[in-house]
């Protein structure tokens, strides 16, 4: 049985929106579909003001703008990340401090925050692994008492909570993403969510490549001007078209993938009770979104050889991040501190195939590859 790692899954709305947005004769940014978007995401979550991008990667790009970064300043960050979490700050020359994960999970170990803070540090920037929280309280505790803001990487973490807050409505700012290996999808997109007010306006002017254009079209202004620096950072219509078909079909898509990331749980947990395996922890404050659904092996080459072993029956799981303290860019420029949690993740996880149409059938036939191989 063939089973890809992922599967891109279209509600049957896309197109027809899309339609609707072309026919509607306005499909660069701002048009009817995005801020159909904006609204459901502000109403939804309670996020003070969304703004979609064209990516995840433009989000942060916008936060780390609007937050003055500076050559030489400094951001705490995890090493245990994707690439865009740290490269968006290095595009302002700042200087990246990695941090370590935590030993339960992959998430950043807030303990060990606080004795990486220097004088430079401007933000923290977690990530919500796998859409579960990252201890928000210790983090914004540090932050408030050092003076620091934070910039949630939720890239993953859409509809998931911490306690009862939703994910990128804790920080001052967050980015989430709409690739099409999220929950939520539009091929290539994201949303940078604004919680601080002092950011509002600013972020509308970066957004439309440094000029006062959304004040202007809202009648603010008598003409629109360049007025800061900026890019261009909002998707078109068509893109947003795509996202609301996918956003209206959320709960759905949530409780179907929750069910799939459940089976696998209970159908692996005897692997993890006989010491083969970690499964997931999910910290009591922390909910699931399903994101992802990723075991720890015990060494590197079990990690090889069972991800070799799912293949050959056309399964495929795959493995992420290297850590990026340990990267070709950054070697050189890091400190040189061991992070020895973020190396075990590189080295020993393993992502299943997690999507909305992935079948009993299939869910079992990876529980018994993975079986089989143990
Ligand atoms: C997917 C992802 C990103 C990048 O998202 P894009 O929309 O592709 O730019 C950033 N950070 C994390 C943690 C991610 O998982």
């Amino acid at each position: 049985m063939h089973i890809p790692f992922n599967k891109p899954f279209l509600t049957g709305n896309e197109t027809a929106y899309i339609e609707q947005a072309v026919r509607s004769g306005k499909i660069s940014g701002d048009g009817l579909f995005t801020k159909k978007c904006h609204h459901f995401f502000e109403d939804k979550y309670g996020f003070k003001k969304v703004l979609l991008t064209t990516s995840c990667t433009d989000a942060l790009e916008m936060a780390a703008i609007l937050l003055n970064i500076q050559e030489g300043d400094e951001i705490i960050a995890p090493a245990y990340s994707f690439v865009s979490t740290v490269n968006a700050f290095v595009l302002r020359g700042a200087k990246i401090v990695f941090a370590d994960s935590e030993a339960s999970n992959p998430n950043i170990d807030a303990t060990k925050i606080e004795a990486l803070i220097t004088s430079k540090t401007k933000a923290i920037v977690p990530i919500h692994y796998a859409g579960m929280a990252c201890d928000m309280d210790m983090i914004m505790d540090i932050a408030n008492r050092r003076n620091l803001y934070v910039v949630e990487d939720a890239a993953q973490a859409i509809d998931s909570y911490y306690k009862d807050k939703p994910l990128g409505s804790i920080g001052q700012l967050a980015a989430f993403s709409f690739h099409e290996t999220k929950n939520i999808i539009s091929g290539e997109g994201g949303m940078l969510v604004i919680n601080d007010e002092q950011f509002l306006q600013r972020a509308e002017i970066i957004r439309e490549k440094g000029t006062n254009r959304s004040a202007f079209f809202r009648g603010e202004v008598d003409k629109y001007n360049w007025v800061d620096i900026g890019s261009s950072f909002l998707p078109s219509d068509i893109i947003a078209a795509f996202l609301y078909a996918q956003i209206e079909n959320i709960d759905a898509i949530q409780a179907k993938r929750n069910t799939s990331w459940q089976a696998y749980y209970e159908g692996l947990k005897p692997l993890q009770d006989a010491g083969k395996i970690k499964l997931p922890f999910i910290p009591k404050f922390a909910t699931n979104n399903a994101h992802i659904f990723y075991l720890v092996c015990n060494t590197v080459e079990d990690r090889v050889a069972l991800i070799d072993h799912l293949k050959k029956q056309d399964i495929y799981a795959v493995f992420h991040y290297l850590s990026l303290h340990k990267s070709p860019y950054y070697r050189e420029k890091h400190d040189g501190r061991d992070l020895p949690e973020s190396d075990h993740y590189s080295d020993c996880l393993i992502r299943l195939p997690m999507y909305f149409e992935l079948t009993e059938e299939e869910i079992n036939a990876v529980i018994n590859g993975v079986k089989s191989f143990f």
